[in-house]
């Protein structure tokens, strides 16, 4: 495909700004001028238009088709809640609007929505407090780790340690090493939960806390939960939980009530909010009375009168870890899908999130090696054993799911199954939709039977085939496709040959 650059026409617009009438008052000054011209594509709107739309067409995504990455929750994203996130209301509002004369913002009703929501999370996760503003579940995480660091320092505890398990997302041990903290990872036990003699062993004072992720990256509950908690509890450790599979006990149970101080919320998977390409996200960060005072500021705040205002006045917070309200546009779509659905509502979601997993997962456990065969929550972890003694891995099985139009599962994560197949079918997939799924996980199990040699040069059907995965990890070009736009943009000769 050309680059927008190569279908450059001199002279060619889009669009010709009228003549400005509005007199020059001053000239920019000329140390602020370009020197060169920028090199802009020259095209018309038509070639714009044509350009990007073909380039959104090459995206997979959800409204195209089914998409099982487990622990991610691609769940579809309704059309009403990006509706009211377009409201000129809402989507012109800048986040610097003036003070009134009594001290209000003039983003009430912004504000109104932040403030229910940090409600409505509260009753949801049974915290008494959410922040805004984390831009992810993994600056979640930071900013939960932070305030762990706080209310330790606050205390005058010498802490070192943060207790993970080894089925925890990168990320976990990612946030505590970068908040300053060592971490100790435990080992799944037999049914792939946290083995809890060796928490017992690895606790001590120096443990800052445990960061886990509830239900577990294996799809699977913690059912010891509390007495872990007490564990925690007793060194004075904090229980922070990563929150990112709430989708599977949303309105069932709440991490506030198995003794959890702090856990972060991923809107982009349990709420419905856009989920692509790294982004955008929104990662609210709920604490219990005993982190309250550390939340960052600013926070959203109710007077008697009614009206809202941010409150900047907490000593002991940890200050800013986003500027104004974090990704104001997710929350509003996450706080329009929770409204649309209500109680009942959410209750179902769980429902048929775990009900369609648990469907997935019998009817592929004949095919697929099931590591922990017990139902499981939202996800179904199988693994590519049986297929790998014939030479097809589980990246050869995601890549022929690619070629029938699906997105692959989640593969090689969590890492203590070894050639793990992790399907999250989510709660908003038909039955018609699950069995088609299935037909194709079947049909690969028994081409890797028979033919395994088929896999190799697998996906055909997409842009770039298979690339030199060890090649693209260790001397991966970045530069190619700028350089690239550079050459047709007439400045840089001659092309690098490698891609
Ligand atoms: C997705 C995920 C994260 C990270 O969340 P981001 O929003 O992608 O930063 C952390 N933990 C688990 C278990 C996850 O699935």
């Amino acid at each position: 495909m050309e680059l927008i650059f190569e279908k450059s026409v001199t002279g060619r617009r889009g669009v010709r700004a009228p003549q400005s009438d509005v007199p020059v008052k001053a000239e920019i000054p000329r140390q602020y001028r370009r020197a060169k011209d920028s090199k802009l594509p020259e095209v018309s709107e038509l070639d714009a238009v044509r350009h990007f739309t073909t380039l959104s067409q090459r995206n997979f995504s959800v409204d195209t088709n089914f998409y099982p990455l487990g622990s991610c929750t691609m769940k579809y994203n309704p059309k009403f809640t990006e509706s009211l996130a377009r409201l000129p209301g809402f989507m012109d509002l800048h986040p610097l609007l003036p003070q009134l004369p009594h001290g209000e913002k003039l983003t009430q009703g912004a504000l109104e929505v932040l403030y229910e929501m940090d409600q409505i999370l509260c009753e949801i996760t049974g915290m008494d407090a959410f922040t805004m503003q984390p831009l992810a579940g993994a600056h979640g995480e930071l900013t939960g780790v932070m305030m762990m660091a706080a209310y330790h320092k606050s205390k005058g505890n010498k802490k070192k340690y943060i207790i993970i398990p080894d089925s925890a997302h990168g990320t976990n041990p990612a946030s505590a090493a970068i908040a300053g903290y060592e971490t100790i990872s435990i080992p799944s036990n037999d049914q792939g939960g946290m083995d809890v003699d060796k928490l017992k062993e690895k606790l001590n004072d120096e443990v800052a806390g445990l960061m886990i992720t509830c239900p577990s990256t294996l799809g699977i509950f913690n059912s010891e939960i509390s007495e872990i908690s007490e564990m925690v509890h007793a060194v004075d450790g904090i229980m922070y939980c990563d929150g990112a599979n709430l989708n599977a006990v949303l309105g069932r149970c709440r991490p506030g009530d198995l003794g959890f101080d702090v856990m972060h919320i991923n809107t982009h998977k349990t709420f419905t909010t856009t989920h692509g390409g790294g982004g955008p996200g929104a990662g609210p960060v709920g604490v219990t009375e005993k982190l309250l005072k550390f939340l960052p500021i600013s926070r959203v705040m109710k007077r008697k009168s009614g009206a809202f205002y941010l409150d900047y006045n907490f000593a002991d917070s940890i200050g800013y870890v986003a500027s104004f309200y974090g990704n104001f546009a997710l929350l509003l779509r996450a706080y329009a899908y929770i409204l649309m659905l209500g109680k009942e509502g959410l209750i179902e979601t769980s429902n048929h999130a775990v009900l369609n997993a648990n469907y997935v997962m019998q009817r592929l456990k004949k095919y697929f090696l099931l590591r922990y065969d017990r139902i499981c929550m939202h996800e179904a972890v199988f693994s590519a054993a049986w297929q790998a003694e014939k030479g097809v891995h589980a990246t050869d099985i995601a890549k022929f799911l690619i070629d029938q139009g699906m997105h692959p599962p989640t593969v090689y994560f969590p890492l203590t199954v070894k050639e793990s197949i992790m399907i999250e079918p989510t709660e908003t997939e038909s039955k018609q939709i699950l069995d088609q799924f299935v037909d194709v996980m079947v049909q690969a199990a028994a081409l890797a039977e028979r033919h395994p040699e088929t896999f190799k040069d697998l996906p055909k059907t997409t842009p770039i085939t298979r690339p030199d995965e060890v090649k693209a990890a260790r001397d991966l070009d970045t530069n190619y496709f700028l350089q690239r736009s550079i050459v047709a943009a007439g400045e840089l000769n001659p092309l690098p040959s490698k891609i």
